[in-house]
């Protein structure tokens, strides 16, 4: 396919515009690029795409989300609100995960899927839990994200908290897709894994052993860490070490792990992170809605930690975590030059592509250049003011809106064209959440604890 007419953002190293461009798709890569008429001439045969000036831009990525999480939109929580984080998870996300059946995993994954090719997000690294339909459930998560035509990293996170099978059965359903990722191209190959944990908190030392132990060599790890002071508190108490340092302990750290938020790790705990190089997301929305703090991730980034940005289960609208992330480091420090827009492109655009890419290391991604894969969208973004490379970042977050992405492509399949989507079902995907979301919530209230005094 050649897609001609587009005003090119490049991203990489050195981000450029490209007025009237054109960019020629082969075999799910990006095989050319170069001035509309010079392509037009070059494959007079290719089928195309007149992208009427529109940008043409790499897919958004998303370092960690839950797409488990899109049934509980509108739930009401039972009871007093929440007070604080740890009661979050004991009111909300823990009878939540409970009362997901497979179905309802797979139809999640679904609503998750369509909101993401809605909104330009080709590649997501997914944390999932149902601990009441552990076994296979990574096989329906994989067989939407094979039927959506977009890009995931899926894990099942391992917890103690419901028992120590689903501890065990957590831990099987890891290494056993895991193992099926290498030992076949699921989804064409847009299906990878790594190994999933929920937190410190609720993992004891012989589970995150056994972790250790079974996940098979070169394997990273994908955790939540010191979310809430809570799991600081519990790590110390049950080991006398903080969780950074257990996590270390027990081998858990690496290049290819990712710890999702890290708000109250200390100074020592960041040096860990950047000795074992390992990856911190951050998810700002997430956070102001838990009341949990905020992550330190320009002092982290200072020394020598790579931030990647996801989005926790909020919407994969990732220029709404942009702006949220933009806007909170400035109040928090009370310093508008704090989460400038160059560095916030740093971390959302070329850091996600590199942590995305060690999971897809065939092409690169997260960037619109000749070998790279063909993971694009088109933005109907026409400036008032001049736009160049270096002020996009700052177009983004004054500029952009999601609602703005008109078509989608990930691998070379155009998944949405002049916003309809090719490969979903919305209206059916959306009637059958519809039908079992009530279910879900009848099933969660009778999971959810009374209240301590
Ligand atoms: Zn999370």
């Amino acid at each position: 396919m050649l897609i001609t007419n587009a005003r090119v953002v490049t991203w990489g190293e050195q981000n450029r515009i490209l007025d009237d461009h054109a960019v020629y798709v082969d075999a799910g890569l990006i095989a050319d690029l170069g001035p509309s008429t010079e392509l037009v001439e070059r494959y007079p045969q290719a089928d195309r795409l007149d992208a009427n000036g529109q940008l043409l831009m790499p897919g958004n990525i998303c370092a960690h989300t839950h797409f488990y999480s899109a049934l509980a939109r509108g739930m009401a929580i039972p009871g007093r609100p929440p007070r604080d984080f740890p009661e979050i998870l004991r009111k909300l996300w823990w009878p939540l995960d409970k009362s997901l059946q497979p179905e309802d995993v797979y139809i999640s994954a679904m609503v998750s899927l369509v909101d993401a090719v809605k909104h330009g997000t080709t590649t997501l690294i997914d944390h999932h839990a149902s601990p009441n339909a552990i076994p296979g459930s990574l096989d329906q998560i994989a067989e939407a994200v094979d039927a959506s035509g977009l890009r995931a990293v899926l894990c099942y996170e391992v917890t103690d908290r419901d028992g120590e099978q689903k501890a065990a059965a957590g831990i099987a359903e890891n290494t056993r897709f895991l193992e099926r990722c290498a030992r076949e191209d699921v989804a064409g190959g847009r299906v990878q894994a790594t190994f999933g944990l929920h937190a410190s908190l609720t993992l004891s030392d012989e589970t995150l052993e056994a972790c250790r132990a079974q996940a098979p060599q070169g394997t990273g790890f994908h955790i939540h860490v010191a979310e809430h002071e809570a799991d600081e508190y519990d790590s110390l108490q049950k080991s006398g070490l903080r969780v950074v340092d257990r996590l270390l302990e027990h081998g858990i750290l690496g290049p290819r792990t990712i710890v999702a938020h890290a708000i109250h790790v200390d100074a020592r705990e960041v040096e860990i992170l950047k000795e074992n190089s390992t990856w911190v997301t951050h998810q700002p929305r997430s956070n102001m809605n838990n009341g949990v703090g905020v992550a330190e991730v320009e002092s982290m980034r200072r020394a020598g930690i790579k931030i990647a940005l996801g989005n926790d289960g909020f919407s994969n609208a990732m220029w709404e975590e942009w702006k949220t992330a933009y806007l909170l480091h400035k109040v928090w420090h009370r310093d508008p030059r704090r989460m400038p827009g160059d560095i916030l492109a740093e971390i959302a655009v070329l850091n996600n592509a590199q942590l995305a890419g060690l999971f897809f290391p065939n092409a690169p991604l997260g960037t619109i250049t000749a070998g790279a894969q063909a993971d694009m969208i088109l933005v109907d973004y026409h400036p008032t003011t001049p736009l160049t490379g270096e002020n996009l970042p700052w177009h983004i977050i004054f500029g952009f809106h999601d609602s703005m992405v008109t078509g989608t492509m990930a691998a070379g399949k155009l998944l949405m064209k002049e916003r309809q989507l090719l490969t979903l079902d919305e209206e059916q995907i959306t009637a059958r959440a519809r039908e079992l979301a009530p279910g879900v919530w009848e099933r969660y209230r009778s999971y959810v604890p009374a209240d301590q005094p």
